[in-house]
């Protein structure tokens, strides 16, 4: 009986400790070894410090694998591991601090001091740096601790990490996950993807979101698969990793920018079994040059912070599903195994197949609840306990959910629900359009109307009217953006998510 992730994770680690568990681009090798020593010794000197179970520490360091063992020691030693984007400036991070209130802070080493002063004022105890070359004060101090360290049995109920959300949609919000989410949700992955320990991870995301962090790390480790390990997504490192691995996790424009690479070849992904993408939608048309240029299916799953992952298209046929095992582009697949996912209309009452509606969700990976947000949290369920996930969808007949946006982007003009990736879709598929967002921006007589900003391929001359004619000859009249704009790129926060908010801040004036 488990009481706790860090025990679970290491229970799987491979039995020879001493074999390589991370190789990173700077030529560093990390034994399975230095992964236990490393993160038991911190563990110990936080402890040392009289940090009390439940309490939290906020991490905001650049990706490294000591940063990665703070995690693991955070878990280990029953504390709450609330991980920052590295891109956050003071402002911000003095925001969250204060809505976490850690007992202690890391940061890096070039911050100290206004992150010290911040932290200190908010009432952190601690403040420690770690730097990307394993400089600073935490790694210092640790050396000094122990080396052994039972983790603690905190139980599978208790918190292990608060997430804060991306802020696509607004300002982000702490999800408080457990133990017990996490191992469940990594569970349900390690057997849906078929994870091996022959496996060879390409780990290349951040580490401060539910994608790089817990899908990625936990499914290496829970399967004792060694990874490929790279601070900052680099296309030619991953081009040279490519022949030794055999899984592969990355955001849609990760892809997309593999495929301008010439070197991409089916030759060089010969030794790869899985990709998968996630995060935020994948174009078909990055779905199927990856078919065309590499021979594999890209693997779209479909997750968020507040529960972790939800759905995935199939790896191998699935039972469930009468043994379906296509991977169809534009979907995000079919509920994971114990993941209960429905379509419901904006009284919670469950739609037929084939109606959008909103996502709803129940299952053992769904999160406590929004850090120190009680109403929030009691807003976004319903009376019989699923999760409103903001997201909008549907089921086709053969139970594959595809998503057409979120609750928040949906457009309503003059009484009618336009769908705003319905539009993008229509758009994406004319010649010369590389990507485009639909927004809604007000308007003094439909309410709302759509605005359309399409990226241009490389040298393709587009016309903002022909654009329109097009969707004319598409669309039902009430779908057609008013207003269609040319521009160079969409704003995208750092997992490659288009920031609609700051797109509809920008036209917010077009018709007013
Ligand atoms: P915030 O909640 O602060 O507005 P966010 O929802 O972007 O930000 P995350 O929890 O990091 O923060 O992201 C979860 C969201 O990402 C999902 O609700 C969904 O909208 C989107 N998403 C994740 N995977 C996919 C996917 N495969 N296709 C489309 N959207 C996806
Ligand atoms: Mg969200």
């Amino acid at each position: 009986d488990v009481r706790n992730l860090y025990a679970a994770l290491r229970a799987a680690f491979p039995a020879d400790l001493d074999r390589t568990a991370i190789e990173t681009d700077t030529g560093l090798h990390y034994t399975w070894r230095d992964l236990e020593r490393g993160s038991a010794m911190i563990a110990q000197e936080l402890l040392s410090r009289g940090l009390q179970p439940g309490e939290r520490v906020v991490a905001q360091v650049d990706k490294s694998v000591e940063a990665l063992m703070l995690y693991l020691a955070v878990l280990r030693a029953g504390l709450v591991y609330v991980p920052l984007n590295t891109a956050y400036p003071d402002a911000e991070v003095e925001y969250f601090v204060r809505d976490a209130e850690p007992a202690a802070v890391v940061c890096v080493p070039q911050r100290f001091g206004r992150i010290s002063a911040l932290a200190f004022a908010a009432g952190a105890r601690f403040v420690y740096t770690l730097g990307a070359d394993r400089s600073g004060t935490l790694l210092q101090r640790a050396a000094h601790r122990p080396d052994q360290h039972d983790p603690a049995p905190v139980g599978l109920d208790a918190l292990a990490s608060i997430i804060y959300t991306s802020g696509t949609t607004g300002r982000s919000k702490g999800a408080m996950l457990t133990h017990g989410n996490l191992l469940a949700n990594a569970r349900v992955l390690h057997g849906y993807w078929g994870w091996r320990p022959d496996d060879v991870l390409i780990h290349v995301l951040p580490i401060f979101h539910v994608h790089g962090l817990f899908v990625a790390v936990h499914g290496a480790l829970l399967s004792g698969s060694p990874m490929l390990w790279a601070a900052k997504f680099d296309p030619t490192t991953v081009l040279r990793w490519l022949p030794r691995a055999t899984v592969f996790m990355g955001v849609p424009t990760l892809y997309s920018r593999l495929l301008a690479e010439p070197e991409l070849t089916a030759q060089r992904c010969a030794s790869m079994r899985l990709f998968i993408s996630g995060s935020a939608p994948l174009l078909i048309d990055t779905f199927t040059q990856w078919q065309q240029r590499t021979g594999h299916t890209i693997l779209e799953r479909y997750g968020m912070s507040e529960t972790i992952m939800l759905t995935s298209n199939p790896y191998r046929p699935d039972p469930r599903f009468g043994h379906q095992d296509e991977r169809r582009g534009g979907t995000v697949g079919f509920p994971l195994p114990g993941v209960e996912v429905r379509i419901a209309d904006a009284h919670d009452q469950p739609l037929p197949v084939g109606e959008v509606g909103g996502v709803q969700v129940r299952g053992p990976s769904v999160f406590a609840g929004y850090w120190r947000m009680p109403d929030k949290t009691r807003a976004e369920f319903t009376a019989d306990g699923w999760f409103r996930t903001g997201d909008v969808g549907l089921f086709d007949t053969r139970g594959y959910l595809t998503l057409v946006g979120r609750s928040k982007d949906l457009i309503i003009s003059g009484g009618y629900n336009v769908y705003p990736a319905e539009v993008e879709g229509a758009i994406n598929e004319l010649p010369g359009v590389a990507e485009s967002a639909v927004i809604g921006v007000p308007h003094p007589d439909f309410g709302e109307v759509g605005v359309a900003l399409v990226v241009p391929r490389a040298g393709a001359p587009l016309d903002p009217e022909a654009i329109l004619a097009a969707l004319r000859q598409r669309l039902a009249n009430y779908k057609i953006p008013k207003r269609c704009a040319i521009v160079a790129e969409l704003p995208r926060n750092t997992m490659g998510k288009v920031q609609k908010n700051v797109l509809r801040q920008q036209w917010r004036d077009t018709f007013i």
